[in-house]
């Protein structure tokens, strides 16, 4: 790539091509990029991605094919969205907010609730200000750890709802982290909150989306 560039001389440059691990996913980190940052799945995210936009696109097309290749990756984690969709969802615990998402997600995006659900239940919760201001500690070594630390801090407004984890998340997947996921259980909370509900995870949302892609994608090709 380098060669390629012509920046092969470059120290700076071909450092930072060397550390790029390191940088570009705290670059990304408030993105919306949904679970698609680890770097072994990077590889085939790249592949992959070509497959859905030429050279010559125009980014119009380019957002409208990230957006079907999304579609497809979650597709291909959870090849039994379309059927699953039919049954009653399995409940992990029996918290009323847990029974909430299961109505409303997709099964793909219900399943790394559930995961959420039960990472929450490893953690601890400090009050440092009340309604304002939390500390949750990991206090468990469970397995597939998406963060290394063992402290993240809460901010809270507690009337209008919101809550902002430093762990950034819900920026970048659309889904709440189980440190917020906690506070939600420490405050008994019986729903998820409209403004955590990421429309194109739902299930009404994502099935209109799909039917409109379709027909967005079978118009383009007709015109060509
Ligand atoms: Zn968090």
């Amino acid at each position: 790539m380098l060669e390629k560039h012509s920046c092969a001389k470059h120290a700076h440059i071909k450092r930072m091509l060397e550390n790029r691990q390191y940088f570009v996913p705290a670059y990304y980190q408030q993105v919306f990029c949904p679970f698609t940052r680890s770097t072994s799945r990077s590889e085939s995210f790249n592949s992959n991605f070509k497959d859905y936009v030429l050279r010559k696109d125009t980014i119009e097309t380019f957002i409208r094919q990230y957006e079907l290749f999304q579609e497809s990756v979650i597709h291909i984690e959870n090849k039994d969205r379309f059927l699953s969709n039919e049954k009653v969802p399995i409940m992990w615990g029996y918290q009323q907010f847990e029974r909430h998402a299961a109505e409303i997600y997709t099964r793909a995006i219900y399943t790394k609730f559930l995961t959420e659900m039960m990472n929450a239940t490893a953690f601890g919760v400090r009050e440092i200000e009340k309604d304002k201001k939390y500390e949750l500690k990991r206090n468990f070594e469970y397995e597939n750890l998406e963060f290394d630390r063992e402290i993240f801090t809460v901010h809270v407004d507690r009337a209008a709802e919101q809550f902002d984890c430093e762990c950034g998340k819900f920026d970048r997947d659309g889904i709440l982290c189980c440190h917020i996921l906690r506070l939600f259980t420490q405050f008994d909370y019986l729903k998820i909150p409209e403004r955590y509900i990421v429309a194109r995870w739902t299930r009404e949302f994502r099935e209109i989306q799909l039917r409109k892609h379709k027909i967005d994608l079978l118009g383009a090709q007709s015109e060509d």
